[in-house]
């Protein structure tokens, strides 16, 4: 039987592989499946960012010439201005209709954006044309009066945005020093108006929330859009990314740090002009650069989760179908070894078959014709049966057969076989065995059968032919001289061992 359990353990560790196969199959589909939507993910992201930093550096360029244009129309006119004023050192220029109607003409072609005033020599604001309101206005306190009274900083000059007491807007007063030193005006003054300073810009940008900002080179702001006048004049000195980047670099794209005010990092581009000291700035939060990526990676998580759950399940459905199977297979395996048991098994006495019988001596024939190794078999046939039928009945008979079958199985050694040949008759063979041997044999188990007590039928004995191979034998041969020996046996009176005549060896008689 343990030829048996062996290849069913055989079986069951092939079914178990086959499992394992198929998770570690499912587990490695699974790895790469995350390991593609990972990659994807990151390429993705990437991408999108690479793809704005592009469209970032195209904007910002576009924003640093729209400044440009601005500061050189503001210096065109100023420059203009003052040589008017040069021309006429006699008039007072507020009040001079040619010199007004030629501010007017610069404030139309700034679109609205530009504001002309003036500076008289005792830092009083002075408008085109003249506004009383104005006269009172000292303006000896900011930056650009004191930057046109220092020789050193002289000049073209861009200061930091103020709020005007008289308009009560935001401005950056862009001013120039009157070149002759005589007449009213000291310094002429163009105010870039920073409400209305990107109002021509503010549609198609503005799906993007990209900021537009301008900062002097000190790092202060002095415009942004979206307008908010909490940013405006506010120094950036402090910021890593002023250190990092815009201090140092003439142009450049670069993702923030996290913004101190909304706690965002941007993505911004940056320009510095090529003749002023300005810097033009596009921003936009990351997160809006983002926003399509972060769409399409939860659309594809979504279905590599579902891929996911699909392997799970169908890897869980095989494995439960390898395991019937396995089961099956077992039952099946096992039904197999009950049948090839029973096709081989003496129904009534569980000793071997007389197709088994066959089998087996044919095979130790063989190996004995082979080998010239010994073999010895030996008939064995109950003593007056149908008597025990005929007096007990047949089912009586059919124990003795069986108790029999016991006594012999129980007398002879592992090699041997036995087996019932037919009817009251058994057959042992006795491989590797010498005649002579063998008659001892079955000297011993014809004595173990005539001490056995047999129910309700007593005492009972048996004959027994034995031979043994000699060259040249096969199983007809060695079957007829044994069951020749076993004639003999019940012939001189039965309850007898009677070893074949022509076996060379000695007969063991009876005690
Ligand atoms: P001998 O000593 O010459 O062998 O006498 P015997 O009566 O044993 O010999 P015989 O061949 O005349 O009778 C054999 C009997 O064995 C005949 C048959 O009824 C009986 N028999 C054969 N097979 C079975 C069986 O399976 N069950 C039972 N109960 N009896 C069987
Ligand atoms: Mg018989
Ligand atoms: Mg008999």
């Amino acid at each position: 039987m343990t030829e048996t359990d062996d290849a069913l353990s055989s079986l069951h560790s092939a079914w178990s592989r086959s499992s394992r196969l198929i998770v570690l199959q499912a587990a490695g589909g699974v790895i790469l499946l995350w390991g593609l939507v990972v990659y994807s993910a990151y390429r993705g992201h990437e991408d999108a960012i690479q793809a704005r930093r592009a469209v970032m550096a195209q904007t910002v360029s576009v924003v640093q010439a729209q400044a440009s244009q601005i500061f050189t129309l503001l210096r065109v006119t100023l420059q203009t201005a003052d040589q008017w004023i040069v021309r006429h050192p006699k008039s007072d220029p507020s009040r001079d209709p040619e010199f007004v109607q030629l501010v007017d003409g610069f404030r139309k072609s700034s679109g609205g954006r530009v504001d002309i005033r003036m500076v008289t020599r005792d830092n009083k604001l002075a408008y085109v044309p003249f506004r009383a309101d104005a006269a009172a206005t000292d303006v000896s306190d900011r930056e650009y009066v004191k930057a046109q009274s220092d020789p050193l900083r002289r000049g073209f000059h861009i200061a930091a945005p103020v709020f005007s007491r008289v308009t009560k807007k935001w401005g950056i007063p862009v001013t120039l020093p009157v070149s002759s030193a005589k007449g009213s005006i000291a310094i002429l003054f163009g105010n870039i108006e920073l409400d209305s300073l990107f109002k021509s810009q503010s549609d198609g940008a503005e799906f993007l929330a990209l900021t537009i900002t301008w900062l002097r080179n000190d790092g202060i702001v002095l415009a942004r859009r979206p307008f908010e006048p909490k940013f405006i004049g506010m120094s950036v000195t402090q910021s890593p990314d002023w250190l990092g980047r815009l201090f140092q670099e003439q142009s450049g794209v670069f993702i923030s740090e996290k913004s101190p005010v909304d706690g965002r990092t941007r993505l911004v581009a940056f320009s510095r002009l090529d003749e002023y000291p300005v810097i033009a700035l596009v921003s936009v939060p990351l997160v809006d650069v983002l926003l399509p990526w972060k769409r399409q990676t939860t659309i594809l998580l979504f279905f590599a989760l579902l891929l996911t759950a699909a392997i799970g399940a169908i890897t869980f459905r095989l494995i439960r179908a390898v395991h019937a199977g396995e089961k099956a297979s077992v039952a099946l395996e096992h039904a197999n070894q009950e049948l090839t048991i029973l096709s081989v098994t003496d129904k009534l006495t569980q000793v071997f078959n007389r197709v088994k019988l066959d089998e087996i001596l044919r095979s130790e024939v063989s190996r004995a014709s082979r080998y010239g190794t010994a073999l010895s078999v030996a008939l064995v046939d109950l003593d007056y049966f149908k008597q025990v039928n005929d007096v007990y009945g047949h089912a009586v008979g059919d124990e003795v057969l069986v108790r029999t079958a016991d006594v012999l199985g129980r007398n002879i050694r592992s090699e041997d076989t036995v087996g019932r040949w037919g009817g009251e008759e058994f057959m042992i063979i006795l491989p590797h065995t010498e005649p002579g041997q063998a008659a001892l044999v079955a000297e011993k188990i014809r004595e173990a059968v005539e001490f056995e007590n047999f129910a309700k039928v007593g005492k009972r004995t048996a004959s027994f032919g034995v031979t043994a191979f000699v060259d040249g034998d096969s199983e007809i041969t060695i079957l007829a001289r044994a069951d020749r020996a076993l004639y003999l046996a019940k012939f001189k009176g039965r309850n007898r061992v009677v070893l074949d005549a022509q076996t060379p060896s000695k007969p063991a008689q009876k005690s």
